[in-house]
């Protein structure tokens, strides 16, 4: 009776879909992160101090496992999240390996200051690092309580460039990504839904004022979660140069203007929610990863200036290069590509057009936040002379495209291993 068992414990292992261990697992969960208390707000101009809390900021988790292959997509209402603090986190997190454990930020401008660079003078930093400790702390535990609770689920992908009036590209019009991915994943027990990922290129920026708040991310996550519960992540897509909100700025002050904030947020929720009834469950989702680290040089005197006052870490530089890092990942017939910054929509449009899966998904300011990513034919140009100024250099473009195109070459890893490669290494 024993040896009937083992062969079908390994029986299970070897034939996917037959049982439970061949299963796509899942769990979902939120954190409040918002700060307790007055906080330096980042984006725009510096010094901008928070004198109230309109909606709450939050950071999002969904696990995802398949086959002894786990994952963690983390979204933070936060402007970004760089690389050296998410490795802090990964470092803390044992349900998760660090390598897969893939933590991004929506690009809200009215949350707390994560970069330094918005603090009360030039010389300055605006992050408080009580509030950082907490919410490093905070997410560590969201990984481990939200992998503890991983249930058998299926998915639903769904992707439309049919989409309301949501964004716009204010420097190039025509260059513009309207792509609206859905991944939503739902109990097997139930169909209760467990999460929904919604990957769109937008800048949360229509409010501009001292008011904490997720921006249209918030009516976004009231009208999804609202609607079937669960939770909803939002993934923001290529939104550099310059990828913003689409509304009538003259309708209220700049800054001011909630009304359109609430309607982008519910257009694009109800868009969500339409794409996703005629959706296909998908029952057979494996699982695979694939990650480069690489190093870029810090050409931006800025940034480097940055990091002589301290308001930039100046450890993270060696011999005047940054490391950074690309990852690939497919669930099921799905594609996701990460970028560790704000990348240029054309860039994102070439890399959509060089990705095989269905639908494709560009996370953006994923797994770090290194500014502006341009094509060294773009860089320095006049009409990108702000993105130019908000760049690590001339050189992370191509770099992280070839680094991305080389993961879409050989696209092994799997559930034996991350596939990680560094860059830097290989071309020794
Ligand atoms: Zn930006």
């Amino acid at each position: 009776m024993r040896v009937l068992w083992f062969l079908l414990a390994i029986a299970s292992f070897l034939v996917p879909g037959v049982c439970a261990v061949a299963e796509l697992r899942a769990a979902a969960g939120k954190v409040d992160i918002t700060p307790t208390r007055p906080a330096y707000l980042a984006g725009y101009a510096a010094n901008r101090r928070s004198i109230g809390v309109h909606d709450r900021l939050w950071a999002k988790c969904l696990v995802l496992e398949w086959q002894g292959t786990r994952i963690a997509f983390v979204a933070c209402d936060l402007l970004g999240v760089p690389r050296y603090q998410a490795e802090k986190i990964r470092a803390q997190v044992k349900s998760v390996l660090p390598e897969r454990l893939y933590i991004a930020a929506t690009h809200v401008h009215s949350g707390p200051d994560t970069l330094g660079q918005w603090g009360p003078d030039l010389r300055t930093s605006g992050v408080d690092p009580e509030w950082m400790a907490t919410f490093r702390n905070q997410v560590v535990q969201l990984v481990e309580e939200t992998a503890a609770r991983l249930e058998p689920a299926v998915l639903k992908l769904a992707s439309t460039t049919e989409v309301p009036r949501i964004s716009r590209n204010a420097r190039v019009p025509q260059i513009l990504d309207r792509e609206l991915g859905v991944l939503q994943v739902l109990s097997v027990q139930g169909n209760r839904t467990i999460a929904t990922v919604v990957n769109y290129a937008c800048h949360p920026e229509v409010l501009n004022n001292r008011q904490i708040t997720a921006d249209f991310p918030n009516w976004l996550y009231e009208t999804v979660e609202g609607k079937i519960g669960g939770v909803c992540l939002y993934l923001n897509g290529a939104l550099g140069g310059m990828v913003t909100a689409d509304f009538d700025e003259d309708a209220a002050p700049r800054g001011e203007n909630w009304k359109a904030a609430e309607e982008i947020g519910r257009s694009m929720g109800e868009r969500v929610l339409q794409i996703l009834e005629t959706a296909e469950t998908v029952r057979n989702a494996p699982i695979r990863t694939q990650r480069r680290v690489f190093r870029v040089p810090l050409e931006n005197p800025r940034f480097r200036a940055l990091m002589a006052m301290g308001i930039f870490p100046s450890d993270v530089l060696k011999n005047g290069q940054i490391e950074t890092e690309v990852n690939r990942i497919t669930i099921g017939p799905a594609e996701m590509l990460t970028l560790p910054g704000e990348v240029l929509p054309n860039i994102g449009l070439y890399l959509k057009r060089k990705m095989t899966g269905k639908p494709r998904f560009l996370l953006g300011l994923t797994c770090d936040e290194l500014g502006y990513i341009l094509t060294p034919e773009d860089y320095g140009l006049e009409l990108y002379a702000y993105e130019t100024s908000v760049s690590v250099g001339e050189h992370i473009g191509p770099k992280m495209v070839q680094n991305l195109l080389a993961m879409m070459e050989k696209p092994k890893g799997g559930s034996a291993g991350t596939q990680t490669v560094r860059a830097e290494e290989r071309s020794k």
